[in-house]
Parts: structure tokens; C-alpha cells; sequence
């Protein structure tokens, strides 16, 4: 009877060893909660592309928190009054449980937020926590200040702020509010990504230059453009519909003790599945949340003229 009592004590620890275990291992991983719900491209795609390749970073746990969604109007019609009610109910009670998180990855542009889930976010960030911004989540939320200075430089016309960019000699310049062209972009195609400061932890280990797949390629972001570090540009063809200059493709924010990381490419799957674009934004959400780079760049990162995908699923 005691041995058997015994065997069931040992058989309990063992288990509960094992989930000991594997509960540390997850408990290790950085916990990123992606948002979405809104956005003027295709997030129901987009959102479980950057959570598999997250994850399969094997240093990510990552949740989703979708907003509501605004109701469309039948065609001919005009929407519900009732299913407007609705929804703004619903978006005034948006509210993600930011603080489970060590980072929040926006994929998000659309309607604003309540202005209790706006300062949970800037005291998140303020505080010490990561912020991502991809792509089209750099067009949401012109006319919240704080935003703007979280995410440095925005898709905002010319005299909203200033714009970063680089001269041919390679040094940085700072362009003044309505100098200049503003946000836009010219036809999609790919193009060579120029690493500007490769002692950076995210750009760290990567070629100077590397092709990136089919993208939009945005320019004149605009911003208050304080407390950037601009690691990486583009140039910007005029025979593309370009600006003729060198564009910040990745950035990022010191916003109070919080670290922000920023890239404007991902426009849609064929951008996002480029090996680069992964390597950037893998390694971008881990420098957000800790500071640091632990996530290496993989043998089949794009070089100087030849782009990378990852295998499509
Ligand atoms: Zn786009």
C-alpha cells in the first residue's frame, strides 16, 4: 500500500516535472499580441503569415486581438442604423489586454481607438514594452500625437512633419515639414534594401544590400521623426514612379523607455513571404520586446540581386 502510494507520489512528480518543463521553455518565449480587424489590406491573410513565421522562430508566443469591424452598407443601401449603434458600442469598448504582453505588433488601420485603450498603449510603451509597426498600421491614426511620436514618421502628406532620408554619399538628412514630396508610393516592384547601420542588433549579420521581393515602396513618411535610429533605405526609382531618393525601410523609436521597431514594407503575402522581410520583422519584434538579437540571419537571405522567398503554405 505505502509502495503504492509511493509510486503514484513519484508518477505525480515526474508529471508535474515534465510540465515544469515544458511550462519553462514557454515561459521563456517572448509574448507578442498582434492586432488587427481593420485595415485597407487583406489582415485575415497577413495576420496568421506573421504569426506562423513567429512562431516558427521557436522564440515567440503570439495571441490576436481583432477589433470590431465596421458593418457595410448593402449595395444601393445605406448601413444599419442599428448595426452602427452596434459597432460603435463594440469599438468603445476595444480594449486589448496590452500588459500580458512583453510586445504589440500593429497590422491595424482603421477607426481610433477608445481614448483608454490610446493611453494604455502609450503607457505601455512609455514603460519599457515593445511596439511593431507594419506597413499600412504607419497610414491609422494621424491625428493621435502620441502615435505619431511612437512610430516616428507615418504615411502623412508634407506638411504634417519632417521625413528622414539618406544622400547619395550615404549621410543622413533631415528633410523640413513641406519640403519636399509626402507620403506615396510608386508601381510595385522589387527592390534593393540598403542596410545604413549594420552594428544595429536587428540589421546586425545582414548584407549591406539585399533584394527584396515585389513590395510597395513607400515614400516621404512623415513625422515628428525625433528619437529615430533610420537602419536601413531603399532608393526610390523615378522610372518606378519613384522620388529619386533613398527611402527609410526599417527604423526604430526610443519612445520614454519603450522601443519601437518600424518598417513600411509588407504591402501584401508575396512582400511578407520575402526571407528578408521575415528575417527583419522576426528579429525587429525581438529587439522591441528585449532589446536584444538572438534570432540569426538564415543561409537563404537574399542577396544583392536575388530575392528569397519562403515557402508558401
Ligand atoms: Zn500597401
Amino acid at each position: 500500500m505505502l509502495r503504492h502510494i509511493g509510486r503514484i507520489i513519484l508518477g505525480g512528480l515526474v508529471a508535474l516535472g515534465a510540465y515544469g518543463l515544458a511550462a519553462g521553455a514557454e515561459g521563456d518565449k517572448i509574448k507578442v499580441l498582434i492586432v488587427d480587424g481593420q485595415n485597407n489590406h487583406n489582415w485575415q491573410a497577413t495576420t496568421p503569415h506573421l504569426k506562423k513565421f513567429l512562431e516558427e522562430s521557436r522564440r515567440f508566443v503570439v495571441d490576436v486581438a481583432t477589433s470590431p469591424q465596421r458593418p457595410k452598407a448593402p449595395q444601393g443601401k445605406q448601413v444599419d442604423p442599428d448595426e452602427s449603434k452596434k459597432y460603435n458600442e463594440e469599438m468603445a469598448k476595444f480594449r486589448p489586454d496590452f500588459a500580458k504582453y512583453d510586445v504589440v505588433l500593429s497590422n491595424y488601420n482603421g477607426d481610433r481607438w477608445p481614448e483608454r485603450t490610446r493611453k494604455e498603449l502609450e503607457e505601455y510603451v512609455a514603460d519599457g514594452k515593445g511596439l511593431v509597426i507594419i506597413h499600412a498600421a504607419n497610414n491609422a491614426f494621424g491625428d493621435w500625437k502620441e502615435y505619431n511620436s511612437m512610430i516616428g514618421m507615418g504615411w502623412r502628406d508634407a506638411k504634417f512633419g519632417d521625413r528622414l532620408t539618406f544622400d547619395d554619399p550615404g549621410r543622413e538628412i533631415r528633410v523640413e515639414r513641406g519640403q519636399g514630396p509626402g507620403a506615396g508610393h510608386g508601381a510595385q516592384h522589387p527592390f534593393v534594401v540598403t542596410v545604413r547601420n549594420p552594428e544595429h542588433p536587428i540589421t546586425h549579420g545582414m548584407p549591406r544590400e539585399w533584394m527584396h521581393a515585389q513590395d510597395e515602396l513607400y515614400h516621404g513618411m512623415r513625422g515628428p521623426a525625433t528619437n529615430v535610429t533610420l537602419l536601413a533605405t531603399a532608393f526610390d526609382e523615378k522610372s518606378k514612379g519613384g522620388t529619386g531618393e533613398h527611402e527609410p525601410m526599417i527604423w526604430t523609436v526610443t519612445y520614454g523607455k519603450g522601443r519601437v521597431f518600424h518598417t513600411p514594407m509588407g504591402h501584401d503575402l508575396t512582400g511578407m513571404r520575402c526571407v528578408g522581410f521575415i528575417t527583419t520583422v522576426q528579429r525587429g519584434t525581438e529587439w522591441a520586446a528585449t532589446g536584444k538579437v538572438t534570432i540569426s540571419v538564415p543561409e537563404n537571405f537574399p542577396t544583392a540581386t536575388e530575392t528569397r522567398s519562403a515557402n508558401s503554405k
